[in-house]
């Protein structure tokens, strides 16, 4: 009798639950829509470009084929139905694999490729002038939102793209880029990466990071570029969080208390992100790749667990979303492409999150650290650019060549030849 009741119990429990879970979640997916149509949805880290340069030898011929529609997660028609409001669209090269010497000179073509990402970037905008625009900051991404465009913003996804030089970052920023992140999967001549999953061996003596990416974050800071702590060591992110003047970015990246992985950020250095004052006000953009939020378990409902676990930690205001779309083949289950986001939106709002805290999630945080990091640059305005070179380079100073360097104008001679001599008589 007893286990007869149970029984019944249960049943009518489990029957309540699908009911209540089909109603409500309908219910919960159109107060989604209607949120999205007031808030824009900005995802910090979409591969798109790189689809683009994989489907073909002429790449920009690629966009035109498929302005509509495009193999893998996103595409103009997709965005639209996901009511995605705006992205970081991501100017990523592949590491070189791997370095052949531990010094990071060898000669490769990052910088050309990271030019030519950044080109299809500008080249798509152009080719869906009624969808796109380009946005450097947040006044534009909010016009962009107001009359019914998705915002296009660069991120540049590794410090190898910079060829071991500050001026690569200062003229990528000059073209719009605004956050780079300081390595992709392999260590780089400024930090130490966490690697691509499996423990890589550490590099740098602190394997966090070197004196050259202390110069880079501030020129970062200085030029207004979020500094991007996803895909870096763990002491990367503790070293460049103690000197950013500016809020930090975790681009696309979960939280390890949910799901250990060295790709998440540990609690540790969630800890020093919000609005405490000795906390850095910066932003983690909680991401949508498989292997990241649960190995076996990759849901909707999981990723809720990740953002919900981010904002208990840094507060609601440094909680952001980036799917990684395009640069995933292990999508998460119910937000497999580009329609998906209001899912997810519908199972923050089961759980309650208001229109507010879901304003700030989807984009306002967003908006909030674009603001303070030109604020920062701002303040920084007094600093000439950074002066330094990778010391290691053995290509500086330059040298003219011919025998003697016999085409330098007499008096630069002349200043070598005594620069030469007072160094041997040091
Ligand atoms: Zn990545």
């Amino acid at each position: 009798m007893k286990a007869y009741h149970l029984l019944t119990g249960l049943l009518v429990a489990a029957l309540g639950a699908v009911a209540r879970s089909s109603e409500a979640l309908e219910h919960a997916l159109a107060e989604a829509l209607r949120v999205m149509e007031q808030h824009p949805l900005i995802d910090g880290h979409i591969d798109l470009p790189f689809i683009v340069r994989s489907l073909g030898p002429r790449p920009l011929e690629v966009i035109a084929r498929h302005n509509e529609t495009m193999p893998g997660h996103v595409d103009l028609e997709r965005m639209r139905q996901g009511r995605l409001a705006g992205l970081f669209m991501v100017a990523w090269i592949p590491c070189p694999d791997p370095w052949a010497s531990d010094d990071y000179l060898d000669p490769n073509n990052a910088v050309r490729d990271t030019l030519e990402a950044i080109d299809i970037i500008q080249q798509m905008v152009v080719s869906a002038p009624n969808d796109l625009t380009l946005a450097r900051n947040s006044e534009e991404v909010k016009q962009a939102f107001e009359s019914g465009k998705i915002s296009t913003l660069i991120g540049v996804e590794g410090g190898h793209q910079l060829g071991n030089s500050l001026s690569s970052l200062r003229l990528y920023a000059q073209l719009g880029v605004r956050y780079v992140t300081l390595t992709h999967t392999c260590h780089n001549a400024f930090a130490s990466s966490a690697g691509s999953g499996t423990p890589i061996e550490p590099a740098h003596p602190s394997n966090g990071l070197t004196d050259f990416g202390r110069e880079l974050v501030v020129e970062m800071n200085r030029l207004g570029v979020l500094v991007d702590l996803s895909h870096t060591s763990y002491q990367t992110m503790t070293d460049a969080i103690a000197i950013s003047h500016a809020p930090v970015l975790f681009s696309h990246s979960g939280a390890a208390a949910i799901y250990d992985h060295p790709r998440n950020v540990p609690d540790s250095v969630l800890a020093l992100i919000g609005d405490g004052a000795d906390q850095n006000p910066g932003l983690v953009m909680s991401v949508f790749h498989s292997p990241f939020i649960d190995s076996k378990n990759a849901t909707v409902e999981r990723v809720a667990d990740h953002i919900e676990h981010i904002a208990v930690v840094c507060g609601k205001r440094h909680v952001g979303i980036s799917s990684d779309f395009d640069g995933t083949n292990n999508a998460v289950q119910g937000l497999e492409d580009a329609t998906k986001y209001p899912s997810l939106i519908a199972e923050l709002i089961l759980r309650g999150w208001t229109e507010d805290e879901l304003a700030d999630l989807m984009g306002g945080n967003l908006i909030r650290i674009l603001d303070d990091a030109d604020r920062a640059s701002g303040s920084l305005a007094w600093m000439p650019a950074s002066a330094a070179t990778y010391g290691r380079r053995k290509d500086l100073p330059a040298h003219w060549g011919g025998a003697d360097d016999e085409y330098l104008p007499a008096d630069v001679k002349q200043y070598l030849n005594q620069r030469r001599q007072l160094h041997d008589e040091l």
